[in-house]
């Protein structure tokens, strides 16, 4: 992307309200918009940043035999009375038609995809029993979408928003013994998402650690702004919600000597619901025996959306975001310096970073990718303030080619993360 052609901007501005670090760093920086409370829009920059956390859970999530579908947003108040939950869900966000029709905002959509898999579920050949050495998955299906909850409180910016984004998998099995095999491999493979995307999650049970009925599991990532706290041990992995510590630990044989104590954010959370919805939808196979059942069914969420604003939350620093590598807006940003006295040069520097954007040469032994290159190429903009707006986007490492580094034949290379600079040869 070069700057000169994009409508969006950095800005020192701020909406009066937003408090929020994430929030305020990625307004600042241009990479969402608040639209109100708990409501923001994605401008190119945070579009890229989403887009690349969704890749990371879709490609995740399909390696391990599940399937993508987009439910909706809009339902029927039927659905949700049908489980009780019309007048149970407080953030459940309820709307009427012209015609007196009832309707909800989707906040979660087991209400949707249990009608729905009904159809599809009729005989015990439909649900396959998950067996890891043999590479057989269950029926997951899972969907990548905006969703909506009545939030009372939305002070943390991206992390808790009113509309926000979520990857929500729901699993169907026979038996528990397949539901709990996989629940253990999406384990493994959030931690892997979430390690993908720069982020240090601790899986935590929220009780005693057995699997049975309504059985959860979250994931946390320890962040200041976090509504939530944990007890965790760096060298050992264990960690738990400092609510049930004590009953977590004492489940240990040795207590690590390094626990220690932090606010976290919720990245994710995974649920066995038993068989309540496959129940009030009526959803029904027939067994080997000829007998109808019930399948157990699991909900496994991601938050991308707060993943974005934990992210923006654990890095940066007084000039910026420093983005992870896999999650940058774009790997490279590229600085160009001209001055109006010197026409030759000027046009030798934007040749150079043309090619450069082009993808037409290595630097540094490193092949840039196409498309991942942010290039500032705007005129009358000086190189100060170019400088500073690198440094505030936050891109993981900087090409900078100005008149003093094109006189030494090279360009600067600073890496956002640790401030290290070096000069780099300029190809031919
Ligand atoms: P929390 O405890 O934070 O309210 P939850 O337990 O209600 O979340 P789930 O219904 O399990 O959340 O949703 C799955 C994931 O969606 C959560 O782990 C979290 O990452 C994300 N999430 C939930 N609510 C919000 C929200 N209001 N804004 C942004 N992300 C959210
Ligand atoms: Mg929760």
């Amino acid at each position: 992307m070069r700057l000169s052609k994009s409508f969006f901007k950095t800005t020192k501005t701020l909406p009066a309200e937003e408090t929020s670090l994430n929030a305020q760093l990625l307004i600042k920086a241009g990479f969402v918009h608040k639209t109100m409370a708990g409501v923001y829009a994605y401008l190119p920059l945070g579009l890229r940043v989403l887009e690349k956390i969704e890749t990371t859970v879709r490609t995740r999530l399909n390696r391990i035999g599940a399937q993508e579908v987009l439910l909706n947003s809009l339902h029927p108040k039927q659905w949700w009375a049908q489980t009780g939950r019309w007048d149970e869900v407080d953030v459940l966000f309820k709307l009427k038609s012209q015609t007196e029709q009832e309707y909800g905002l989707a906040p979660t959509h087991e209400e949707q995809i249990s009608p729905l898999m009904s159809q599809f579920i009729t005989s015990y050949k439909d649900l396959p029993e998950y067996n890891p050495d043999t590479g057989q998955f269950p029926l997951a299906v899972y969907q990548i979408q905006t969703k909506f909850r009545d939030e009372l409180r939305s002070k943390a910016g991206l992390m808790r928003g009113r509309e926000f984004r979520m990857k929500d998998l729901y699993d169907f099995h026979r038996t528990k013994e397949s539901q709990a095999a996989y629940f253990e491999t999406m384990t493994k493979t959030y931690l892997q998402i979430f390690e993908e995307m720069g982020l240090e999650a601790y899986a935590v049970d929220a009780s005693g650690g057995d699997f049975s009925d309504k059985f959860s599991r979250e994931f946390q990532v320890v962040c200041a702004a976090g509504e939530d706290a944990i007890k965790f041990s760096p060298t050992t992995g264990f960690a738990s919600n400092e609510e049930v510590y004590a009953e977590a630990v004492a489940k240990l044989e040795t207590v690590p000597a390094d626990i220690q104590t932090a606010k976290s954010a919720e990245v994710g959370n995974i649920f066995d619901l038993g068989d309540k919805w496959t129940k009030a939808f009526g959803i029904t196979y027939q067994g080997e025996d000829n007998q109808p059942h019930h399948p157990t069914m699991g909900c496994h969420g991601i938050g991308t959306s707060r993943c974005l604003g934990v992210i923006a939350e654990n890095y940066n620093d007084e000039a910026g975001l420093k983005w992870p590598v896999n999650v940058a807006p774009y790997r490279y940003h590229l600085v160009t310096h001209t001055s109006s006295k010197n026409q030759a040069e000027a046009a030798q520097i934007l040749e150079l970073a043309a090619r450069i954007y082009a993808g037409e040469v290595s630097l540094n032994g490193h092949d840039l990718p196409t498309g991942e290159i942010l290039w500032d190429d705007r005129e009358g903009v000086g190189m100060g303030q170019k400088l500073k707006d690198a440094d505030l986007i936050g891109c993981p490492y900087q090409l900078i080619l100005s008149p003093r580094t094109l006189a030494d034949a090279q360009l600067e290379w600073k890496v956002r993360g640790t401030g290290e600079t070096f000069r780099v040869g300029l190809p031919r």
